[in-house]
């Protein structure tokens, strides 16, 4: 198996390189060059444990690792959940259900990802024998979920740019009580994006990440797409546990994905491709709503982010949409380029019809409180705001499955402003009395470059 890139100027890449370079070298995205067929897998594949079913599928993707080697990896990986069953399965009502992932160490669903891929750098640094600086600009759990990934690894320095003073101060806590000595949490003055041009100007020198041997940290990495691709086949097998084999019969299941990098149901939309029995997919977007735009009126078009009170959800440009895109647009990467340099000079774009499999919902914060009221009144179950955002216009003739994206006590203000009263997690509680060690730097790349050459 080889991995393209969506813009078709990049060589052939293996899995691993794909891994390492994260963006491809065209500016493009990487795929793998055909999905395979799992649909004559499922039988096989229900009763694995999560570690194991990870390892089946990831195998697929990167057979220049071996299976027992891949299953030493998932099975290190998938440890450090709270939960035996990884992502639990949660029955709400008979036709809605919740699939809990956020019972990894920071308390989001990009644990999943993150996780394996500090592993998979671990792997790559001894087999190289080279170091590795892993460099990322964070809005909040990207930073904290790939900290977590890297946290003791030895050969590997991660340092996490975020704006100072403007993400939530428990995650902030997360990144800078971890204790260890190859983990950096940088504040920088500014917005997101500052921190963000901070960071792509640091890998604009080709001469630094060269010799540094740096590594980026983001939402578009192949392996964060296929380690989420699990979950949905994971959560697939247990519904028909739980509901039995009639659940096709019924209507099908439809995938309700809280979402703004569009990176969590691309994941879903591949699983489906390669043969995953779900009838449909709904994008849950916050009142930032460039997707909800494009999935009921074709209108693909970007406009300023609104702080919301889903904020890993304040997102204008879905980074992977590109890998969508290049499906849409029958897998021609000139259209590709074509279509992302006019979205770069903000010129409209005509895109072809989306994939029925598709629907999109969009939700404002007011709505966001009253939905956690009343899953906390109905139901006696606490979610969180991007979680909250799943629960309108649920389908009325199919099993919905809600993908609950993080722990309520990572927005505590959010929710007890909703319920009364303040989640709380241990892991976090266990935070707020450790010193936070943190190393502010102006938003300058001379200066980060030279605090990573002194730290690395
Ligand atoms: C990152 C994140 C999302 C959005 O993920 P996408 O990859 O954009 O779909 C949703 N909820 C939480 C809690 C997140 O951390």
């Amino acid at each position: 198996m080889q991995y393209i890139s969506t813009r078709g100027q990049t060589r052939p890449h293996t899995f691993s390189e794909a891994v390492e370079a994260g963006l491809a070298p065209d500016g493009g995205l990487f795929l793998p060059e055909h999905m395979p067929d799992i649909s004559g897998r499922l039988g096989d594949w229900a009763s694995l444990s999560y570690a194991r079913l990870a390892a089946e599928f990831l195998s697929l993707f990167a057979p220049e690792i071996a299976p027992d080697e891949w299953h030493a990896l998932t099975a290190r990986a998938y440890s450090k959940f709270d939960s035996p069953e990884v992502a639990p399965l949660r029955k709400i009502t008979g036709k809605t259900y919740v699939l809990e992932l956020w019972h990894g160490p920071t308390l989001a669903f990009k644990d999943f990802a993150l996780q394996l891929l500090g592993l998979l750098y671990k792997r790559q640094v001894e087999r190289s024998g080279k170091r590795l600086a892993v460099l990322g600009a964070t809005s909040g759990d990207t930073g904290s979920a790939a900290i977590h990934g890297c946290i003791g690894q030895e050969g590997i320095h991660i340092f996490i740019l975020y704006p100072h003073g403007r993400v939530a101060p428990l995650q902030e806590r997360q990144m800078a009580c971890t204790g260890a000595d190859n983990v950096f949490a940088i504040p920088v003055p500014g917005t997101f994006d500052d921190a963000q041009s901070v960071v792509k100007e640091c890998f604009g020198d080709a001469a630094f990440t060269a010799a540094h041997n740096l590594s980026a940290v983001n939402s578009i990495n192949i392996a964060r797409v296929l380690a989420q691709c699990v979950y949905y086949i994971w959560a697939w097998l247990r519904l028909r546990d739980l509901a039995g084999q009639g659940t096709d019969a019924a209507g099908g299941v439809e995938f309700v994905v809280p979402t703004g990098n569009f990176g969590n149901v691309l994941a879903g939309w591949m699983a489906r491709q390669m043969g995953l029995p779900v009838r449909s997919f709904r994008v849950a977007t916050n009142q930032n709503d460039i997707l909800h735009r494009y999935f009921t009126s074709g209108d693909y078009r970007q406009g300023d982010v609104r702080p919301s009170h889903a904020p890993s959800m304040d997102i204008q440009a879905a980074s992977n949409f590109e890998r969508y895109l290049y499906f849409l647009l029958e897998s021609d990467p000139a259209k590709v380029r074509e279509v992302m340099a006019r979205l770069k000079n903000a010129d409209a774009v005509n895109l072809p019809a989306a994939d029925p499999a598709f629907r999109s919902t969009s939700m404002k914060d007011d709505q966001i409180i009253r939905v956690i009221a009343q899953m906390w009144k109905d139901w006696r179950y606490v979610i969180d705001p991007h979680t909250a955002c799943a629960f309108t216009g649920m389908a009325t003739d199919c099993t919905s499955i809600v993908l609950s994206t993080a722990h309520p006590a990572k927005f505590p203000d959010v929710v007890k402003q909703a319920t009364g009263m303040e989640p709380v997690h241990p892991t976090l509680e266990a935070l707020k009395s450790l010193p936070l060690v943190t190393h502010r730097l102006p938003a300058s790349a001379a200066e980060v470059k030279s605090f990573i050459a002194r730290h690395s």
